[in-house]
């Protein structure tokens, strides 16, 4: 019996998803679909600047996977690397992310791009990113604690930080995201006394010349006008220099005080793509028209992650990272992969953009659709209507619905679900005889023995055995986080015992910053 071609989809986005879905109806039985993603649901990117704002529960805008692709092997784990030669990728899963080889005959890379908060001195301890469910859910709570904190405080400095919000990048999901924070703190006002309307300072920072650079200057301008009136004030030919505990500090060294400053601009790849080593532009990988990353017949690459040139002498030149086209590049790579199986003829993609939609809170958008240009509540409707039938799965699509009816019924909530802070530091018990952990896993961080006893057993360098007890007081661990953070050997309790974790960026933070922890522990 033949056996079934494999194919492995790393991403559970709308690339990775609709690429499932097509390839599961085409290719029927002869096929194994085996999608790997970090979480395991779908979220649709669109509605995040909505759950941040409130109008949408978070779990209302997500979808299991598993429900959406039923004829497909769903995998929870995330993808560290890939060996092309050997067909293999590499995956962490788990609970004690044990990594695994799996065999693939196609690999398909749809794991989109990542925020590169590094590329601004300070953006990544203060700053916030718009692109996955927790970010959203994140920045609702932190807007609401900075409300609350508005309302109680006696320091004019601290409530002046408090009620500004700083947006950097004027394309749809900055846009999207000032838009839907004004409705909301403007909704909120009225369960906090303490805060007057003209208290609050809503800023959008934009380099470019306009907001919404990809739509007709006229959309462009009516966004800008609207949000003017809402209360935004819009800094165009501004570029941002760093941000730290005060505010965000623009190119002109002016420093705008803020506690909220949301990042939706640096855009780039991510650790794994980068580790990939394939042919890469502008931080994506190169792919043919027919959406083979550039010379590999069984590697294929789509969605944001992906560099994909359209005709030649197009404007633009490549297929913009939007939903909407790949969701259609999916449909492609699926009748490309089949096709290459048959041996018949793969296609180029071709792009024609349906239209494009953004909303800018307070029921109020820009559309363009076929040729023509609507603004205002209309607009704002179709943004809504296209969406909603974009979203997979129908019981999404109807909570998604009745949380916008909700929305205009009944008051937002200003519920503050702060998650506790898990610390950097953990404690785990074991009994004598239990395994700490094997050789090969990735390691939890500096361990301190606090009481009892464990032992090592590894190899040397000449390949000996090696053994050594730890007891309270001891630790260790420093040298296998600098071995690419896996562990060398086994660890076992040789007595009940208690341990100290400390994770491997704050261990590494610690000892980076302090030269008598450096010393100590040794780099
Ligand atoms: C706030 C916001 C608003 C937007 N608004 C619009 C809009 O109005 N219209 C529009 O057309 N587009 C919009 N977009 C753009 C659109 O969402 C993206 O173009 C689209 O999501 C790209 O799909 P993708 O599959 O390439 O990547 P993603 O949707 O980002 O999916 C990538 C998936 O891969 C997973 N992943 C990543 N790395 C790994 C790994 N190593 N192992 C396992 N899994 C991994 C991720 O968790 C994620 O699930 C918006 C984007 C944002 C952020």
């Amino acid at each position: 019996m033949q056996s079934k071609t494999r194919v492995l989809i790393v991403g559970g986005g709308f690339g990775g998803v609709f690429t499932a879905r097509h390839l599961s109806k085409l290719g029927g039985k002869n096929l194994e679909i085996v999608l790997i993603s970090d979480t395991n649901y779908f979220v649709f990117q669109p509605l995040l600047p909505e759950v941040a704002a409130g109008t949408i529960n978070a779990q209302d805008a997500v979808t299991p996977l598993r429900a959406l692709l039923p004829n497909v092997r769903v995998r929870l784990g995330e993808v560290t690397g890939a060996d092309f030669p050997a067909r293999t990728v590499q995956i962490l899963q788990g609970r004690r992310r044990i990594p695994q080889e799996l065999p693939y005959d196609h690999l398909i890379i749809a794991s989109g791009q990542i925020t590169n908060l590094a590329m601004f001195p300070g953006f990544e301890h203060h700053s916030m990113t718009m692109r996955t469910l927790a970010d959203a859910f994140r920045l609702r709570n932190h807007v609401i604690n900075c409300l609350e904190l508005a309302d109680v405080t006696r320091y004019r400095t601290i409530k002046r930080q408090a009620l500004s919000f700083v947006v950097a990048g004027g394309g749809f999901s900055g846009v999207e995201t000032i838009g839907e924070m004004v409705e909301m703190v403007h909704k909120a006002l009225r369960f906090y006394p303490n805060v007057r309307k003209d208290e609050l300072s809503f800023v959008l920072v934009q380099r470019g010349e306009r907001i919404l650079p990809e739509m007709p200057k006229r959309l462009s301008r009516y966004a800008q006008q609207h949000l003017s009136r809402c209360g935004v004030e819009i800094r165009l030919h501004t570029g941002i220099r760093s941000a730290t505990v005060n505010g965000v500090r623009l190119e002109s060294g002016e420093l705008i005080p803020t506690m909220t400053a949301v990042t939706t601009i640096g855009n780039g790849p991510s650790a794994f793509v980068d580790r990939l080593r394939l042919p890469m532009s502008r931080g994506k990988i190169n792919v043919t028209r027919q959406l083979h990353v550039a010379g590999y017949d069984n590697i294929w690459a789509l969605g944001d992650t992906a560099l994909i040139p359209l005709s030649d002498g197009s404007d633009p030149p490549y297929a913009p990272p939007t939903a909407q086209a790949t969701v259609r590049e999916a449909r492609l790579l699926a009748c490309n992969l089949v096709a290459s199986l048959h041996g018949s003829a793969e296609h180029a993609f071709k792009y024609h953009s349906k239209g494009m939609l953004a909303s800018l809170g307070n029921y109020t958008g820009v559309a363009q659709i076929a040729g023509m240009t609507f603004t205002g509540l209309f607009a704002w409707l179709l943004w809504r209507a296209m969406y909603i039938g974009m979203l997979p799965g129908c019981s999404t699509r109807l909570r998604v619905a009745l949380n916008w009816l909700f929305d205009y019924f009944v008051p937002r909530t200003i519920v503050q679900i702060g998650l506790p802070s898990g610390g950097g530091t953990r404690y785990a018990h074991y009994d004598a005889g239990d395994l700490l952990f094997a050789k090969g896993e990735v390691v939890q961080g500096l361990a301190v023995i606090v009481s009892g006893a464990v032992e090592l057993r590894r190899r040397d360098e000449e390949g000996e055995p090696y053994c050594r007890h730890y007891h309270a007081g001891e630790f260790f661990g420093a040298k296998m986080i600098d071995n690419n953070n896996m562990t060398t050997g086994e660890v076992t309790a040789i007595e009940d015992s208690v341990v100290l974790f400390l994770k491997p960026d704050d261990f590494n933070r610690l000892r980076d910053s302090i030269p008598a922890v450096r010393d100590f522990v040794g780099r």
